[in-house]
């Protein structure tokens, strides 16, 4: 089983949250971590198995948000700890690019055939999500001898310094940081809720606006890649209107631009798919991935055409960690559990679960503006009222302290700051789910 049988899965609060231990632990941190480290729930964590996180105080939480997308295969999966620790008592490191080892080569195996498309494909393995997609950059231009890359409003892509170029929003990722890369250009997304002309016409009117602006601002030849995330986490779990992707991705191969698709958080099941391209029919000519790939071990990896791959001289890519040998045993065991407890099935269970709850709940709650997402990627957007759609961040907050005070991980993101996202582990027992979705009712109607 995916859940560990010494961890009940049942919510149980034995001291305030956070709890003495936790906020003493709090209190070190303070001193010699850097602020700039921010934690969304001030709650130490001492185990953590199906949904459930246990605190250092002995209470049991209810997870929904996965340590940021990760463990979809849900915490200490039995394949993940089974595989890393035969691989960690064999050898923890030699460097794949000295002394090559077969975990590093079964992962590629393994990209090769989930990511969408039949022809030939290759991998390089690296750390985080946001190298990776550095990489993918770095790919693009050696192949296409370009060097202009096209991103969309509302993208995160990391904190690098090349990708807080591509990431759009500057507070708190990068504000202070430049000088920027440079030849990166931002584009308009179809973003079906905030549409000025409304959802119906967002496709259509956000593909021309950004091809326009390709073509009118930058001229298509000069465009190496344009990178998209199917669906924009940290923007706001935004579902790009569909229509909108096949656009950007004809466009694309129109023009000898590569396709890039982010699936770093929707990836690897997240969404009810492999991949959340897949959704409509997307063939990516590169696919970055992170998070979900293994289980919580610092892995991501870029997949794409043999021959684009190829492109780069040998040598031009990878670093001293890449593609570490436990973290690859750790994304075979991922991989493993993500096929033998059919987790885009559970993905589109959890999906149902979310939209009917969060749909309940919209009807009382005026300040709910939109439910959206897949899978178990779905989300709530708050505003002041629906008439104005005006971004509601304090209602966020309070909405999310409340869950939090009440033993429920929920986490907050967005553009606006306005928008509470639901990522839970796809292990998540039903009833423990519709728990912390009560637990979110209650919030909803202790803030108004
Ligand atoms: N791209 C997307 C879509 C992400 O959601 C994230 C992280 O949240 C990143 C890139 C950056 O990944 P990492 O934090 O592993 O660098």
């Amino acid at each position: 089983m995916t859940v560990p049988p010494s961890l009940p899965q049942e919510r149980r609060l034995l001291t305030p949250v956070p709890g003495p231990r936790s906020r003493e632990l709090m209190e070190r941190k303070r001193g010699v971590v850097a602020d700039a480290v921010a934690s969304a729930w001030p709650v130490f964590a001492e185990r953590a198995g199906g949904g459930i996180i246990e605190d250092v105080d002995g209470n049991r939480l209810i997870d929904l948000g996965s340590g940021l997308g990760v463990t979809v295969v849900g915490n200490a999966a039995e394949a993940v700890v089974r595989r890393l620790t035969a691989q960690a008592a064999r050898f923890t490191h030699t460097a794949f690019s000295v002394t090559p080892y077969e975990g590093y080569v079964a992962v590629a195996e393994a990209l090769a055939e989930l990511t969408p498309g039949e022809h030939a494909k290759k991998s390089v393995l690296l750390n985080s999500g946001a190298e990776a997609v550095e990489n993918a950059v770095k790919i693009a231009r050696a192949y296409t001898k370009r060097q202009a890359v096209v991103v969309f409003d509302h993208a995160y892509h990391g904190r690098t310094n090349l990708t807080m170029a591509l990431t759009a929003k500057n507070m708190p990722f990068k504000q202070g940081f430049g000088p920027f890369a440079p030849e990166v250009y931002r584009v308009p997304v179809a973003y079906p809720y905030r549409w000025p002309t409304g959802p119906e016409s967002c496709a259509a009117e956000a593909a021309e606006q950004a091809i326009d602006q390709i073509s009118k601002q930058i001229g298509p030849d000069n465009v190496a890649a344009i990178v998209i995330e199917p669906l924009l986490g940290e923007g706001g779990f935004i579902e790009p209107a569909l229509g909108f992707l096949p656009a950007i991705r004809r466009f694309a191969a129109d023009h000898g631009i590569l396709f890039v698709a982010d699936e770093i958080q929707s990836g690897f099941c997240r969404t009810g798919q492999w991949f959340a391209c897949e959704h409509e029919g997307i063939v990516p000519d590169l696919i970055v991935t992170a998070k979900g790939i293994a289980g919580g071990l610092p892995l991501a990896a870029v997949t794409g055409r043999a021959e684009i791959m190829d492109s780069v001289q040998p040598g031009g890519l990878g670093g001293t960690y890449c593609g570490n040998p436990v973290a690859c045993a750790a994304a075979l065991g991922a991989i493993e559990a993500m096929k033998e407890f059919d987790l885009r099935g559970k993905a589109k269970n959890i999906e149902a679960v979310l939209k009917s709850r969060l749909s309940a709940l919209s009807e009382k709650h005026e300040i709910i503006g939109d439910v959206r997402g897949r899978g178990a990627m779905v989300a709530v957007e708050l505003v002041t009222d629906r008439a104005s759609k005006a971004p509601n961040a304090e209602a966020t907050a309070a909405v999310a302290k409340a869950c939090h005070e009440a033993g429920v991980l929920v986490l907050t993101t967005g553009t606006y700051a306005n928008v509470i996202r639901f990522l839970p582990p796809l292990v998540i027992g039903e009833d423990l789910l519709s728990e912390g979705l009560d637990v979110l009712a209650e919030a909803f109607a202790a803030v108004g």
